[in-house]
Formats: structure tokens, sequence, C-alpha cells
């Protein structure tokens, strides 16, 4: 990292009774275990402005945005709740990479986030939509990296990371280069592709933010059998948040609220949880537990099965399936159904039988279909 102008320097702020903290990496910040990503924000500037003031107050100190979520309005929506708050706080921000992209417009674009937020400067700033094939847009003479460097000489930002969608092995990759303080992964209970690149981060001192703790909102659903996996008797989205939290390796769960009672609750569930009470590994033994009931027959996505002559998604269908009898999240599959065409329906399979021809993992396709059709 090179020079940062010393006024930049003040600590972040802490709430130690509401709020649990943790390192962002070798950043030096202590980050709250709990973060907002803002891109869920609702257009409703009374609401925004009291939910962002009430979550500094609550002890949060990271709020992640970007100027392209919510139509161009994230951060609009985020800064009055910020007004006069935001010397003790991460404001994230983020611009895209490609082969088009400049030092100069990437300059352009941290000044024009900076404004919008009313920011003197970024204490993190991401790379975003950001994989291995685009290193070479970043590390070009006039690319990303000569704005970052500059940026930073000039106090404009201090730390910077990364976001976006790549292979583990890639993901790994761009870490091991040594250019990035923090990486912003998603990673849930249903959704631990990216745990490799977690526990990398973790060796090599990079801040890791999780973004999409509870799935999306789907870890929002109750489930009798995800509580008995990892015999704890609480709702979902709490045991969503732990299980995050439970590694050693995530600075922060970064989740997108947008009510008063949704932060109030994803606070407390912070704060109740001491990760000393159930470890990673214990954590991670229920979650197994549930995945071996599929053993081997879980569908990758592969699409082999495109060409249904019905015209059927197979693979939405068997994600909604695994969710449901896997996850046992029943009325997230029945409402997942619900929001499925009439073309769509798991009703119109004909049981032709050519998708099990197809699948590389002899998944017993029109099985599943029919137990779809039972719970439609
Ligand atoms: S069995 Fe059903 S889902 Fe599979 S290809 Fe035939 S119609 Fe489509
Ligand atoms: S062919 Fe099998 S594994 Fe591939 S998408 Fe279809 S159901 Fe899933």
């Amino acid at each position: 990292m090179t020079g940062v102008t010393p006024a930049h320097d003040e600590p972040l702020i802490r709430n130690d009774e509401t709020m649990r903290y943790r390192p962002l990496g070798k950043t030096g910040y202590m980050v709250s275990a709990l973060a907002i990503g803002c891109m869920r924000l609702k257009d409703d500037p009374e609401l925004n402005e009291k939910l962002i003031s009430r979550a500094v107050d609550l002890g949060i100190n990271y709020f992640e945005t970007t100027r392209y979520y919510l139509g161009g309005t994230c951060q609009h929506r985020t800064a009055p709740g910020l007004k006069e708050k935001t010397a003790g706080v991460i404001v994230s921000g983020k611009e895209r990479i490609g082969p088009d992209q400049t030092a100069y417009l990437f300059r352009k674009e941290i000044e024009r986030q900076l404004d919008i937020l009313g920011l003197d400067h970024f204490k993190f700033f991401q790379v975003g939509w950001f994989r291995w094939k685009m290193m070479e847009h970043l590390l070009k003479r006039g690319g990303v990296l000569d704005a970052i460097r500059r940026a930073q000489d000039e106090g404009l930002l201090k730390f910077v990371g990364f976001t976006g969608h790549d292979t583990p092995e890639n993901f790994i990759r761009c870490i091991e280069t040594g250019i990035f303080d923090c990486i912003t992964v998603p990673y849930n209970m249903l959704n631990r592709t990216y745990e490799p690149v977690i526990k990398r981060a973790g060796e090599l001192g990079v801040g890791v933010i999780a973004m999409c703790p509870v799935a999306g909102g789907l870890l929002g659903y109750p489930s009798q059998a995800i509580r008995e996996a990892v015999a704890m008797d609480l709702p979902t989205p709490a045991l969503a948040l732990r299980f995050v939290l439970s590694n050693p390796d995530v600075s922060a769960a970064c989740s997108g609220m947008n009510t008063l009672e949704m932060l109030e609750e994803n606070v407390s569930t912070v704060r109740e949880f001491d990760p000393e009470e159930a470890t990673f590994a214990q954590i991670c033994e229920g979650v197994d537990k549930l995945r071996e009931k599929l053993g081997d027959q879980f569908c990758t996505a592969c699409r082999y099965c495109a060409d249904c002559p019905e015209g059927l998604e197979i693979w939405r269908l068997m994600e909604i399936w695994k969710n449901w009898k896997v996850f046992g999240l029943e009325e997230w599959a029945r409402q997942a159904l619900e929001g499925l065409s009439e073309e769509k329906q798991p009703a119109r399979c004909s049981a032709c039988g050519e998708c099990e021809e197809k699948c590389p993992n002899d998944l017993p396709i029109r099985e599943r279909l029919e137990e779809l059709k039972a719970l439609a």
C-alpha cells in the first residue's frame, strides 16, 4: 500500500454492547461482524435514513454500495442516513472492470461515487465484476491498478478489494497476487463454493466480506431439518448468520436489510452468538449431514437436459426439489413453484425420459418432478 493522508486514519466506531467486531484482514480495521449491503434499500427515503442511522448507532460500521445498484440510486438512498457519521464507518464503493476500462475512467467513477455519498475518501473500494481473466485490464499501463495506486497516493482511497464470479481456483490466484486487501464473495449454508477461497484469504491476511449470508432470503424461510442438523433451536435466518460467522476467516456477514425489524433481529443474533459456543467444524458437520442425503445425486446445473421437449427448466426444478427435500425449505419451495409460469410447471412433464438419458449424474428427474407436482 502506498501513502495515505494521516487524517484518514481515524478508528472505526464501535458499540460493544450491541455488536461484535472482527479484524478486516491486515487492514488494521475492526469491522462489525454484521454489515449492510445497501442494494436492497427500498424507495423510501425516510425509512432508509432511519435504518442506516440506527445501524451506525447499533455499531455497524460497514456499508456496501455502488452507484450501479437500484437503477443508479443505491448510494443516493444510503447517503442521508450517514450524514455526519461517515468518519467512523466504511462505505465501500465499486466500479466495473473490462477491456475498455481505463485509469482515467476508473478515477472519474471513484470521484463520482465519493460525490454522491458525500465522502472525502473511500476507506475501501472494490473492483467489481472481477475475475482472473480481467487481470490484464487491471495491470495494463494506464489501467485500473494505476488509477487505484494514484488515488491511494492522494488519499482518495485507502484499501482495495474485488468482488465478482469465477472459479474458486481463479479467485485464489487473484488473492495470491497480493494486490487485494479484502474480497467480497457469496457464502452461506446452501452455497459453500468459495469456502476454499475464504480459507486461503484467512491464511494470507486478506479480509473476507461474506455476501448473501441468508441466500438472498431463501434462508429466511423456516426449516426444521436445518435446526435439527445443527442442533440449535433458532429461526433459520439466525442459523444462517451463525453458520457464516462461525467461519473464523470471515470478517463480516453482509446482509441486504431493508426494515428496522430485520436490522434489530440480525444485530441481536450477531450479538448473542459467541463463536466459541459452536465451532465452525461442529456447524459444518450438521450441514454436511444434510448434504449427504443427496450422495452424488445432485444437480450440477450442467444443462445437458436443456432441450426438454416440454420446455421445462429442469435444473431450476432440481434446485427447488433439493432445497425442499434436503434443506427442509418447504414453504420456500412451494412459493418458488408458484412463481413459475404455467409452461414451466413440473406438471407439464410428459415423462418421456429424454432428460434422464442425458443427465451425467443419473438423477431420477421424473421421480423428483412427480414429488414437486404434489407440492405445487
Ligand atoms: S421427462 Fe419430463 S422433464 Fe424430462 S425431458 Fe421429458 S418432459 Fe422434459
Ligand atoms: S442434466 Fe442433470 S445435472 Fe445437468 S442440469 Fe440437467 S438435471 Fe442437472
